[in-house]
């Protein structure tokens, strides 16, 4: 029951004051306040300022008027008890009354105190069960049909709705398109920023991406960071693509979230009705497909189902299984990529990068295959093989007397978040013999942002082994700069993205010359990747960079011509030493490692 409560008395009449005064004095235990007003016209004007928990309403003579007056507050004011008191002791009259929306029908003449504190205590009651059992039904409404997160439609409100939108548009013979947007990289801002700012964004993220369609179009949150659209009524594909277009151009502005500023992109993969799929499981089905294909094509922002497409889930299907038996047939070799100290002739390491020698196929670049390796967790063992096969072949090359030179190996995120990593590299040093200087680790930002505090603790054993530690294709992930300063590691590689555009870029230079100033700071050293010209080797050299890896010096070459280029290199060593990290650090002398 609630503590005090405010009722309003509506009646012209100075006896029925007195007489509902006296009453309500003698029963009701509750604060209350009791106000009136002189009829049905001053209750309205009353009520617009202060409300009321219940109304007691006068009807004299005319009960006409008065039920009038009844569905009158009943219609502006829906919540609000109305308790008829009347002299008219006529039950077809209080029936009326009833059925207008009064609560109560009660007659001056029988009225008792506590006959009327139960009406009123009964109405207050039943009104409060009323509310809460509305507010029920809202939040069951939208539990079944919202995304609690966003308060974009679910899954299951999406699927009613494009279900209903395909038969309309059979029978008016519409097209219609599911598109599929995939936020990239989402799991690595989760990871980096927390959940909560995680959270956050997506709300960020669900604004704009509803403000981005038309009001007749319905976006759906159906995954953690996969949202659902459906845009009615497309012509032509290419109006499909050009929605998609503003849709993924709603992301193009940071998001600021907790202070930070956050530059998103997306995929999106686009199925049209009725060309790609007749119902509304075919069609999601193919706008995730063509997403997915969209992804692994790097910067496709936004892909188009197309039949061909299942041809090649099914081939994916065979690559996953042959990948299964690429490793124990020796189908896996590596190719190195010299890295070098502002000439050719200057190599301070090379890059082990694997290939597949598919039987059917021919060479499979890794771009084809390392993504499936990772997500089927063959990297672990792939990844072994690398570095084994990697840190066996410089041991070699230093063995036959060439210069010791370093050899980089790629480590993929899986690879290096296993708690048995570090322990793994020391046991592939300790097998081929190779001195720990003369290994650096290639770890992209997203693996070492994943658990920081984690990769301090795994970077602080490999500094300690002697082994050197990179961040390859630096600038495109998401790293921390306050991470990076407690980080022990060497050596920033500038992506090949940001290099492909130097001098004429304005935006990459300004990225390149940032990356480079910054490395400064910290007391890192920097590598471009990608050099294909002598203009952009200069300007890189220019800014400072210390190496450059790139077509412009060497491809990545099978390891007998790798062989010969070091033979060369030996030949005139004495004369002149190779690479600087064969300058600043001799080779061992026993070269074994214990
Ligand atoms: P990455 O580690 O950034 O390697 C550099 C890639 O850029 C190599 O491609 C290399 O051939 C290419 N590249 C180097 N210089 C130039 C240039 O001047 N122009 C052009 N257009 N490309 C250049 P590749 O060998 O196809 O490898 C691609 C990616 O595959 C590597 O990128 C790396 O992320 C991954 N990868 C390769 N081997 C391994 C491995 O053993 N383990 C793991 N986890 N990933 C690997
Ligand atoms: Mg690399
Ligand atoms: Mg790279």
């Amino acid at each position: 029951m609630m503590e005090s409560f405010n009722i309003l008395l509506v009646t012209g009449n100075s006896e029925t004051v007195v007489l509902i005064e006296r009453h309500l004095l003698g029963a009701i235990n509750a604060r209350y306040e009791l106000a009136g007003a002189a009829d049905i016209d001053a209750a309205c004007d009353r009520l617009e300022n202060s409300p009321c928990d219940v109304l007691l309403l006068d009807i004299e003579g005319d009960d006409n008027h008065g039920l009038k007056a009844v569905k009158r507050l009943n219609k502006a004011y829906p919540g609000l008890p109305v308790i008829v008191v009347t002299c008219l002791d006529d039950e077809a009259a209080a029936i009326e009354a009833l059925k207008s929306g009064a609560q109560d029908y009660l007659i001056k003449g029988n009225i008792e105190p506590r006959g009327l504190a139960r009406s009123i205590y009964h109405s207050l009651e039943r009104n409060r069960l009323q509310l809460r059992l509305e507010a029920a039904e809202q939040r069951a409404h939208f539990l079944a049909t919202c995304d609690v997160l966003t308060g974009l439609a679910n899954r299951q409100a999406f699927n009613d709705r494009l279900d209903r939108a395909i038969k309309y548009s059979e029978r008016y013979n519409l097209k219609l398109a599911v598109l599929l947007l995939d936020i990239d990289r989402f799991k690595s801002v989760n990871e980096t920023l927390g959940h909560q700012a995680g959270d956050k964004l997506l709300k960020e993220i669900g604004t704009r991406l509803r403000a981005s369609i038309r009001e007749t179009d319905v976006v759906a949150r159906v995954g953690g960071d996969e949202f659902l659209f459906m845009l009615l009524n497309i012509q032509e594909a290419h109006n499909a693509a050009r929605v998609a277009e503003h849709i993924l151009g709603a992301l193009d502005k940071p998001l600021i979230v907790n202070g930070h500023e956050i530059f998103l992109t997306a995929t999106v993969g686009i199925a049209l009705y009725p060309d790609d799929g007749k119902n509304l499981w075919t069609l999601i089905r193919n706008a995730d497909t063509a997403m997915h294909i969209g992804k692994r094509a790097g910067h496709q922002r936004y892909k188009f189902y197309a039949a061909e497409m299942n041809n090649r889930a099914m081939k994916r299907l065979e690559m996953e299984a042959d990948l299964r038996h690429a490793l124990k047939r020796n189908e896996f070799i590596l190719h190195y990529q010299p890295q070098v100290n502002g000439q050719p002739d200057q190599i301070i390491a090379t890059e082990a990068l694997v290939r597949w020698q598919h039987p059917k196929q021919g060479m499979v670049p890794p771009n084809d295959f390392i993504p499936l390796t990772e997500e089927t967790g063959m990297i672990i063992s792939l990844g072994e093989w690398v570095l084994h096969e990697a840190c066996r072949r410089n041991r070699e090359w230093q063995d036959a007397g060439y210069p010791p030179i370093r050899i980089a190996v790629n480590v993929s995120p899986r690879q290096f978040e296993q708690p048995a990593f570090v322990e793994t590299v020391k046991q592939v040093l300790r097998d081929t013999h190779l001195d720990p200087r003369w290994l650096e680790l290639e770890l992209t930002e997203g693996a070492v942002m994943q658990d920081a505090e984690k990769t301090i603790d795994a970077l602080k054993e490999l500094k300690q082994l002697g082994t050197r530690v990179s961040i390859d294709d630096f600038g495109t992930g998401y790293s921390s700069l306050s991470y990076l300063k407690r980080f022990p590691i060497d050596m920033l590689k500038v992506d090949k993205s940001f290099v492909d555009d130097v001098p004429g870029d304005p935006d990459d230079v300004a990225i390149v010359k940032a990356i480079l100033a910054m490395a400064k700071s910290l007391s890192l050293e920097v590598i471009a990747e990608g050099i294909e010209t002598a203009e952009q080797n200069a300007f890189m050299k220019g800014l400072g960079c210390d190496y450059m890896q790139g077509f412009l010096f060497y491809r990545p070459l099978p390891h007998e011509q790798i062989a010969t280029i070091l033979q060369g290199l030996s030949s005139v060593k004495g004369k002149r030493r190779i690479g600087r990290a064969a300058d600043a650090t001799p080779a061992p002398t026993d070269g074994k490692q214990k």
